[in-house]
């Protein structure tokens, strides 16, 4: 069984915004596109987490990404994992300050892989850019190693390419091969249009003067440079037809609702605590309002 929207688009993998809290507070945070300031949200239930996983499974999906908010502000997180099918790649995105002490028990629970968000590996630069402390940064390089350790692995660490952090990107090339992580390197989605993006093209010219290796991945198109044992990933979706036409993912939003595109919120499908069979067909329904935002003719999100 495979679910495909009305362009060709399979879908095969689900990425759930499993809370919208969070304890850090990132200068640039897209939400994962999440109307924000709504009052009387609810937080949806382990119970509809887990349904729509497994509905997902009965239609073909493969690859699950939970994510936020920050994902592991929820206690219930490893006792999710227990309920889900096998056979099946779940990974989680967090900003890691709490992974250290949790990292065994997400992967005895189930969980494959994580990213981790570290936008700098100066404490000072990481406070400005996401509101955490000296002693969260601190936190988050231990979570790295512990989620290695648990064996979380690929663990993939995530950087946001900012002007405040454009300098670093070698460091962290470097930190990444010390360490054996993938360094994803991320192109800022400027939601308020406030220019503090970093130059990702001028970064890319120069991975490609160095890499002794190019691949690029089917999901979203993305290029993955090799450079000297370390493993460098770019994602860039801004404009790019290509990161649509290759989207196979759906979007569940952390208060229930399915979300056919990050970058719309007019087409959201209730999940409403529906029971598994009725989940399948809000799937089908939500896969059908399936469409790539960026496309030749059509203008920017902004
Ligand atoms: N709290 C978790 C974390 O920090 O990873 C999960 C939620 S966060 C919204 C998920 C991912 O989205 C992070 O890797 C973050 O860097 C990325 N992200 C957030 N806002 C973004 C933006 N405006 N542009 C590009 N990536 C963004």
């Amino acid at each position: 069984m495979t679910l495909a929207d009305p362009f060709g688009r399979k879908v095969t993998g689900l990425r759930i915004a499993i809370t919208s809290r969070c304890n850090l507070s990132c200068l640039y945070c897209h939400r994962e596109g999440e109307e924000t300031g709504l009052s009387g949200r609810r937080e949806i239930s382990d119970d509809e987490i887990v349904n729509v996983i497994w509905a997902g499974v009965d239609l073909g999906v493969k690859r699950i990404k939970l994510t936020g908010g920050e994902p592991l502000m929820r206690a219930d997180l490893e006792s999710i994992l227990e309920r889900l099918p096998e056979n099946l790649e779940i990974s989680l995105t967090t900003n890691g300050t709490h992974l250290v002490g949790r990292a065994q028990s997400l992967a005895e629970a189930g969980l494959d892989r994580v990213n981790v968000s570290l936008d700098s590996l100066d404490p000072l630069v990481y406070s400005q850019i996401t509101g955490g402390t000296e002693a969260d940064h601190h936190r988050v390089l231990e979570g790295i190693e512990a989620a290695v350790e648990a064996g979380l692995v690929p663990v993939k660490v995530n950087m946001v390419v900012l002007k405040e952090n454009e300098g670093e990107v070698w460091d962290m090339v470097n930190y990444a091969r010390d360490r054996g992580v993938i360094l994803q390197l991320i192109e800022l989605l400027d939601l308020q249009g406030r220019g503090i993006g970093g130059d990702l093209s001028r970064i890319e010219e120069v991975l490609e003067g160095r890499a002794e290796r190019i691949v690029t991945r089917d999901l979203h198109r993305r290029r993955k440079y090799f450079i000297d044992g370390a493993e460098v990933e770019v994602v860039r979706p801004i404009d790019n037809t290509e990161f649509c036409a290759n989207c196979s993912r759906l979007r569940v939003t952390s208060d229930g609702k399915l979300k056919p595109c990050l970058l719309r919120n007019d087409n959201l499908v209730d999940l409403n605590s529906a029971d598994r069979e009725e989940t399948k067909r809000l799937i089908e329904r939500a896969t059908l309002l399936r469409s790539p935002y960026f496309c030749e003719g059509r203008k920017p999100y902004r």
